[in-house]
This record gives C-alpha cells, structure tokens and sequence, in this order.
C-alpha cells in the first residue's frame, strides 16, 4: 500500500502539502489513504496525535461525494469542522441531536441537493441509531453514487470489551448493512486483539484491511509511586520540581476527589487548578475546557470524563491521583501528555486500598455515570453477559502493572496490546528501569499455601492487612481480640518484611487465588473487604504447582540512582 502509483498519487502529494500545509506523510497515512480510496474497508490502530484525521480528510477532498464521520464527542466534532474550514477553507457540517430541529432540516436538504458544498458530514453515533430522517438521506446520497466513504473514529468504543464502550456504538452495524459497497475506516488510537476482532465484526467490516503501528510513546516517562496520606503535598512536589507552571491532567476517581484535589493545588499550593467531571452542567464544562485551551488554568483535575478530545499538544503531565481501572484506559489517559513529542511525565499514585474502592463501585455500579463504562454501571446484573467479569479481569490487570517494581513499564503497557518490546529500549525512561537493581527470584509456593491456608482458618472474614499481621505474628489488640494469637500459623511469616509477605498475597488476589470481596461497612458507610479463598484455583497450589516471584535484591535496592530516577 506504500506504493505511489495510484493513479490519486499526484493529486495526493500536492493537496497534503498545499491544502494541509503537510511537508510529507507519517507512518502508514499514505497506506492507509491507497487503501481506504481503493474501496476496501480498512481498521486504523494509529497512536494519539499519530495524525488519523487526514486519512479521511485528505481523501474527502479528493473523492467526489461526501465523506461521513461518525465521531462521539460534540465538542471534538466542532473542534474539526474549525479547523477543517480555517486551516484548509474545506466546507464540512454536523448533526447533533441537540441542534436545532430547522438548522437540522437545512443541513439535510442541502445534502440531497446536487451542488451540495460539504465535503465532509460530522453525526453522534446515537444521531445513526434514532435519526431515520439521516439514514433516509444517506439512502438518497448512496443511490447518486454520492456517499464516498463512512469514517468511524474512536471506533474501540463498538466494543463491549473495551474501556470505553457506548451503547450507540453498537448500532452502526447498520451502516455497512445499508450501504454494502461503501468503504468503512474505522480510527482507533487503543485496541488489543480481542477488541478488534470485537470492532470488526459489529461493524460488519469485509475483507478489511488492518493498519497498526506501534503503541511505544518513547517520548513519555512512566512512573508508579506508592501514596500515602500526604499525597497532596507529593503531587504539588512533584509539579512544582518538575512542570512549574506547564500544563497537565490529574486523574481522580470521584467528582468529590476531582474538587478536593483541585481545591487543595489552587488554594494552598497556589496552582491555576480546575476541576472537570459528568456531574457539572454542559456549560460548566464547557468553560472549564476553554479557560484549559487558552491556558487560564493549566492543571485540570478530573474524571476520565476529560478525555477524548483533549488535542491540547503540551500537555507535559499526566498523574493518576487513584487506579485506572484497566491497562487499556490508563495507556490511553496517559496518551493525552506529549502528543507534540515533547519529554512529558506519566506518574501514578498507587495504594492497595484504592483497588478496594475501584472494586467496589464496579461491583456497586455506582461509578461516574458518564464516564465509567456501561458494564461498571450495571454492576452485578452484568453477570450474565461476562462484562463484570471482565472489568474485573481488567482492573485485576491494572492492579498487578502496579504491583510489579521490576519490569519495563512500557514492556508491561505493549505486551497487553500484543506488542512485543525489548525492555533495553526503554533507556531508563520508566521507574523500574531507572533503578540499578540485581534480582532475585523466589520460590514462594510454601508461604502462599500458608497464607491461603491462615485465610480458612479464620474463617474467610478478615481483611488483607488483618491476615498479614496475624501472619508476621503481631500481638496487636485486634489480633488478641480475634484470638488468633492462638491460631497454628500465628507468626509463620515473622522472617519476612511487611512488603514483602504484602506482594506474595496481592499476587495471590491478582492471580485468584484469593478474592477481595468488598462490602460497605454499615457503621460509616466506609468500604472495607475480606478475603476469600477460590477453591476451583486454590487445588493447584496443592498439585505440585509452583509460585515463582521475581524481589529486587536488598543490598542494591537502597541505590537507586537519584539522577537516573
Ligand atoms: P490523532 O487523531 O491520530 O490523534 P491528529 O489527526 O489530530 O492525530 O493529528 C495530530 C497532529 O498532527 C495535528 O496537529 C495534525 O495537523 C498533525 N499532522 C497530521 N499529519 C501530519 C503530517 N503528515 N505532517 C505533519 N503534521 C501532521
């Protein structure tokens, strides 16, 4: 597909460098562009700012006929058509459900007009799913030979499986029904096989051909920093050593955690902080995202509501204040720093808490309406379906990135999108490779049958922390009062540090053996968990199976190199 000669060849080159004032192509827009005018329906993995948009543009201004683009966001649609017209003077409309009904009208009369001006026509995806009066009209266009080319952007979001699912989404199988020989591209920046194979096919997508570069940001820092309860103040550390004054996203689980963060960094540490979430009024939002693009505030502390459609290019840092609930999101928040491909820092707060609480909205369904995906929404009723089961899976995934001090971060983010990637690459450019570390590697089998072990025998009622003190033998009030001072396996583990008897359970949570069951506790409304062992998974412990874990050797750990880090 790189070839050049396609008989657009010409026509390609020259409007790239003078409507688009583009110099030359980037990986794979040129192959992308020969396919998709060749007919053929072409699936587009393209990392954020890989440059997506032209390989519709181009081509809608090229091809006879108008190019649809069913794109999810409002303000990202409108953000194009400005674009479109000022930088390039390429006429292009949307239809929204929320415009009014005769400016609808007219944009749908001048589409079956046969000097119809627009190149390009932008639609919400629920506009495809309710509108018959819009699918009436692309019946109409199709039938002059004048529907060129459907453009599906964002289009992970087809998939069930993926982290941003839109039940809207789902109905655009029609559109390939409908329009059998119309060319389909679907645009994704994330997507691991299972949802593009997902994509594919409700999309009803033939013979597709499918683009896919790497999803290495080498231009981005990858960290994971243990919180505590001064998380606050290390934020505003870090920020005020590293991006004073620049530009970045704070992550936050809930709308309340999105205004105390915020607060906190603009009043006491003397930020220009804002907060952004899917409980604020359209308008609210709106001028938050303005006062954002024209650098009134630089730091936006927010849900994973502020998202799509953030083309800010010098965004320099991205810090999750709480668990991302899959490797996928987090890939894709963190995408959002840098895209001009400038040095830019991806640092998460982690603590095992903030799983329980993650945990708990999904098995809740009570998370961020707008944001959280339907299946976290739906709660336990998902369990027919599987979707619960793997926001789990998910969430477990993002719990075990975490958990893990010893591999390549960006080997860890690739592997799960079925990428291969050689660790030395990395050039100390994420914490685990930053460090100078000699590890070891630990037969721990005996010390997780024990654990699994203490978790029955008391009865499958504590909590993590609780089976851990009992483990390493505390005395403390609570363990007397539970009377498991007594228990046979009181202090079994008392040779082993608190980390380290901590990251042999949580391996045992992240590989099932054991399962955090959550709960909200009645007397203040606070969630709390007990551990509960998987029996189905347990029985392979006792049939010869071996856990083997990889520990940084002490005596090199302490000497992590400051400037490496
Ligand atoms: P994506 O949708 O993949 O995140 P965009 O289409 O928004 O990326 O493109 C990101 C930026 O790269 C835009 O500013 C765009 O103008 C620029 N761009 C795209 N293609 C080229 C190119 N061939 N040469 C130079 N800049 C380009």
């Amino acid at each position: 597909w790189s070839s050049s000669n396609f008989p657009w060849e010409k026509k390609l080159e020259e409007n790239n460098k003078k409507v688009f004032g583009n110099h030359s192509f980037r990986p794979n827009q040129r192959e992308v562009i020969n396919a998709t005018m060749s007919g053929y329906d072409v699936f587009v993995l393209m990392p954020t700012g890989g440059g997506k948009s032209l390989t519709y543009q181009l081509p809608a201004l090229i091809c006879p006929g108008i190019t649809l683009v069913i794109s999810p966001l409002v303000s990202l649609i409108q953000d194009q058509i400005m674009h479109l017209l000022q930088q390039a003077n390429i006429p292009a409309a949307y239809l929204s459900a929320n415009m009014d009904w005769s400016e609808q009208q007219e944009i749908l009369r001048e589409l079956c007009s046969d000097y119809c001006r627009y190149k390009l026509l932008y639609v919400t995806p629920e506009k495809v799913a309710k509108s018959d009066a819009l699918l009436r009209n692309l019946e109409s266009l199709n039938a002059r030979g004048m529907l060129a080319r459907i453009v599906i952007d964002e289009a992970h979001c087809v998939s069930q499986w993926g982290h941003d699912f839109r039940p809207d989404y789902k109905e655009l199988g029609i559109l390939k029904k409908k329009f059998e020989k119309t060319p389909v591209l679907a645009l994704t920046a994330t997507a691991t096989a299972s949802v593009k194979e997902d994509v594919v096919q409700a999309l009803g997508l033939v013979n597709c051909i499918i683009f896919r570069q790497s999803f290495n940001r080498p231009n981005l820092w990858y960290a994971v920093i243990p919180k505590t309860k001064k998380c606050l103040d290390d934020i505003d550390t870090f920020i005020k050593e590293n991006h004073f004054d620049e530009c970045g996203i704070i992550y936050c689980l809930s709308r309340n955690d999105c205004e105390k963060v915020a607060e906190k960094l603009q009043e006491q540490c003397g930020h220009k902080a804002a907060f952004y979430h899917g409980n604020m009024e359209a308008t609210q939002r709106a001028f938050v995202q303005r006062q954002w693009s024209k650098d009134e505030v630089n730091i936006i502390c927010a849900t994973v509501a502020f998202g799509m459609g953030i083309n800010k290019p010098d965004v320099r840092f991205v810090i999750h204040h709480s668990l991302p609930k899959s490797i996928e999101g987090y890939h894709q928040e963190c995408g959002r720093a840098g895209r001009d491909g400038a040095r830019s820092s991806c640092v998460l707060y982690y603590s095992y808490s903030d799983y329980i609480r993650v945990k708990h909205m999904l098995v809740q369904g009570q998370g961020e309406q707008s944001s959280w995906t339907s299946g976290y929404n739906r709660g336990n009723t998902a369990n027919s379906d599987g979707i619960f089961e793997k926001n789990t899976e998910n969430l477990l995934e993002q719990v075990s990135y975490c958990e893990n001090n010893v591999d390549c971060r960006r080997f860890l983010q690739l592997v799960h999108f079925g990428e291969k990637f050689d660790s030395g690459n990395c050039r100390k450019t994420c914490d685990n490779c930053a460090k100078m570390k000699t590890l070891v590697e630990k037969d721990v089998t005996v010390i997780a049958k024990q654990l699994v072990e203490l978790v029955k025998m008391t009865g499958q009622k504590y909590s993590s922390s609780h089976i851990l003190e009992v483990y390493r033998g505390s005395m403390s009030q609570v363990v007397k009062k539970h009377r498991h001072e007594s228990v046979s396996l009181h202090g079994a583990g008392k040779h082993l540090a608190k980390e380290e008897a901590s990251r042999i359970l949580r391996h045992l949570v992240i590989k099932d053996y054991l399962t955090e069951e959550v709960k909200k506790s009645d007397v203040y409304g606070s969630v709390s968990s007990v551990l509960k062992v998987n029996a189905s998974k347990t029985s392979d412990l006792y049939s010869g199976k071996q856990i083997l874990l990889r520990f940084i050797s002490p005596a090199k750990a302490s000497k992590v190199s400051k400037s490496d880090a």
